[in-house]
């Protein structure tokens, strides 16, 4: 047992590829947009450099400018694409993809246990929080990226997290799947992380408080290490 001698007060989250298993969300998404493959992998590309730049002001204008000069379309079209396929579509199409097996509990138990919850995440994250049944789940703040101006691992929403708990950063844990973005960001800015990984060990940067593969197990290690009662 990790002596950290200071409870988590607050525990927040990455919505994608966290609260559900992205391969079946792939397989949805191919299904039923394969002719816009091609512009999706043009949009990874653009949404890979932006994170690497930081904080961008007008996250979206940037990223429309940046993926329609990738494919020399005028910029309206492109930002009326993401508009459509990416915002309006994309993100509606969680009613049919279940959230990962024990995070309802370990939510109820953080819920029952009086530790805040809350979401952190590069997409916007209502439609995708309200289709996978966790609407009625009491968020204390979702924070949504592209609207900071910032994607992870650009620190800047987790400080706004931070601020808006008022809790000092070792009391609250981030829980995430990808480790430059969800662990050794908001590790960098001195708060617990558990990342949800098959590894045992991340060989490039802090080590998570806390690895597990599935909630059961986060939740059996979030016990162990944090303790049930939070003093
Ligand atoms: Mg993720």
């Amino acid at each position: 047992m990790k002596d950290t001698g200071k409870g988590v007060r607050a525990v927040l989250f990455d919505v994608d590829s966290t609260f559900y298993s992205y391969p079946l969300m792939a397989l949805i998404l191919i299904w039923k947009y394969w002719p816009f493959i091609p512009f999706n992998a043009v949009l990874m590309l653009v949404r890979r450099r932006l994170r690497k730049m930081g904080l961008q002001g007008d996250f979206r204008s940037k990223q429309a400018e940046m993926f329609s000069r990738y494919l020399h379309i005028p910029k309206r079209w492109g930002e009326r694409y993401l508009d459509y396929v990416v915002y309006r579509h994309w993100n509606q199409n969680f009613a049919h993809v279940p959230p990962r097996k024990g995070l309802r509990e370990f939510l109820d138990f953080l819920v029952e246990n009086g530790i805040a919850i809350g979401i952190i995440s590069d997409y916007p994250p209502e439609a995708k929080v309200r289709q996978l049944g966790l609407w009625d789940y009491p968020w204390e703040l979702m924070i949504d990226c592209e609207r900071e101006g910032a994607l992870k691992p650009d620190t800047h929403a987790f400080e706004k997290a931070i601020d808006r708990l008022q809790l000092p950063p070792e009391k609250v844990m981030y829980v995430g799947d990808k480790y430059r973005c969800d662990v050794r960001a908001p590790a960098s800015i001195g708060m617990k992380t558990a990342w949800l990984t098959w590894r045992r060990k991340s060989g490039k940067g802090p080590e998570p408080d806390i690895y597990f593969r599935n909630f059961r197990d986060l939740m059996i290690q979030f016990k162990e290490t944090f303790g049930s009662k939070n003093s």
